[in-house]
């Protein structure tokens, strides 16, 4: 019984992180932080509803973390720069540098000037533990509070674990196919819905799709596409836009 309880609760989890995961790479960092996909109205609300109860994160907070990231990459400056802080503290303690960032006076206002808060950001999506709570709400009416306590148990775990993952493993090991400070790893793409191919991004930021050699994994791009054939989204460029792509191709490792 308590095994079958966990196993569900694990599962629900799961799909919840994902949604989640899904949510910040289509709607956070690749139409939020870069522009590279412009996103209709509704699909624009129902990202930002998806964020606040299954993150309580404020996009324009987020977006300005990840702006000052790609501005000081691995040099001081960097909000969660394994390199600097050392990797467990990155892998593990993510959320503690986010914060860290965004208590710096001014910081957000100047990183994401372009995402000033509305009014159903005062009113609603502001408000972090509101949405966290209907977030645990629904889990409740579908599960049962015994699958939504530990389900949210799990995801937040999971969730910090795979978002610390990308800034800590994709700074520290992996293939570098561009000749940045980032790395590739397909397995953890496979998880974290493209993200894992950090190396092809910082070479080519705006670009919308993570993907960009062959046997490389962007779970994000079918849903993206979808969107756009169904006249939900724009693509900004159809071939990706490199700061510098030169190829270096090689496995790096922790010195
Ligand atoms: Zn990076
Ligand atoms: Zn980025």
């Amino acid at each position: 019984m308590v095994m079958h309880l966990f196993l569900k609760s694990l599962i629900v989890a799961f799909v919840v992180t994902q949604i989640a995961i899904f949510t910040t790479t289509i709607f956070l960092h690749r139409t939020a932080s870069h522009r590279a996909i412009k996103l209709s109205k509704p699909v624009t609300m129902a990202f930002r509803i998806i964020t606040w109860i299954t993150t309580g994160i404020r996009p324009r907070q987020w977006v300005a973390v990840h702006r000052v990231h790609h501005a000081y990459t691995d040099v001081p400056g960097d909000p969660h720069s394994p390199t600097i802080e050392g990797f467990a503290a990155i892998q593990f303690g993510n959320v503690y540098y986010y914060r860290r960032t965004i208590k710096i006076p001014g910081l957000v206002e100047r990183y994401a000037k372009d995402l000033a808060p509305d009014r159903l950001d005062s009113a609603l999506f502001d408000r972090a533990l509101l949405g966290l709570g209907i977030g645990i709400a629904i889990l409740v009416l579908v599960f049962g509070w015994q699958v939504a306590l530990v389900a949210s148990l799990l995801h937040t775990v999971m969730y910090l674990l795979l978002s610390g993952a990308i800034n800590a493993i994709g700074h520290t090991f992996g293939r570098k196919t561009y000749d940045n400070l980032a790395t590739n790893n397909n397995w953890l793409a496979l998880l974290t819905a493209g993200e894992g191919l950090h190396n092809n991004h910082h070479a080519a930021p705006t670009s919308a799709k993570l993907a960009l050699g062959k046997m490389q994994l962007d779970p994000a791009w079918p849903i993206i596409s979808l969107l756009v054939a169904t006249k939900q989204a724009k693509i900004r460029h159809s071939e990706p836009k490199f700061v510098n792509p030169q190829r270096i191709s090689r496995e790096v490792a922790p010195s």
